[in-house]
């Protein structure tokens, strides 16, 4: 993460750096990204006590879709905005870099917006497959599942 760690004193001879397609390794800790492939591009720009530091994450991040479990690729382009002043002499841009990441990682991935999902009667892929069962709403389906166990009771 070299690239990553900024030191004031490397902008007192000159005024800006520029960072171009640096691979940034995500580590998976977080559990929903199953894979990434990120880059980052960056300037740095010295304004007398300050350093700002404007830049983009970009790639792809790959996630198992919440409803259907199928496994998709999401490409990813976040701009990201940093700075640190004179007092803390040496700045770690890749922590921010990945609160960024994180910030942006859905909570729900859904392969596209109308996944269909997994059908909870036979469990083929309903973006697949368009399978008869009854699953119509879940409050039908439980009304139908218990008037079931009361008619098996009664015999
Ligand atoms: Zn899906
Ligand atoms: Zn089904």
């Amino acid at each position: 993460m070299g690239k990553f760690i900024l030191r004031f004193d490397d902008f007192k001879k000159k005024k800006e750096l520029e960072v171009k397609d640096e691979i940034f390794k995500l580590d998976l800790e977080k559990g929903v990204v199953k894979k990434s492939d990120l880059k980052i591009s960056f300037k740095a720009v010295r304004y007398s006590d300050i350093i700002n530091i404007v830049g983009r994450i970009y790639g792809t991040e790959t996630f198992e879709c919440s409803r259907c479990l199928e496994i998709f690729d999401k490409s990813v382009s976040i701009a990201f905005e940093s700075s640190f002043s004179k007092e803390d002499e040496e700045f770690d841009l890749s922590d921010d870099i990945k609160q960024t990441i994180i910030l942006d990682i859905p909570m729900q991935p859904l392969c596209y917006d109308g996944c269909k999902g997994i059908c909870q009667v036979c469990g083929c892929n309903k973006n697949e497959k368009d399978c008869k069962c009854k699953e119509k709403n879940d409050g039908e389906f439980i009304a139908q599942k218990w008037s079931k166990i009361i008619k098996l009771n009664k015999k």
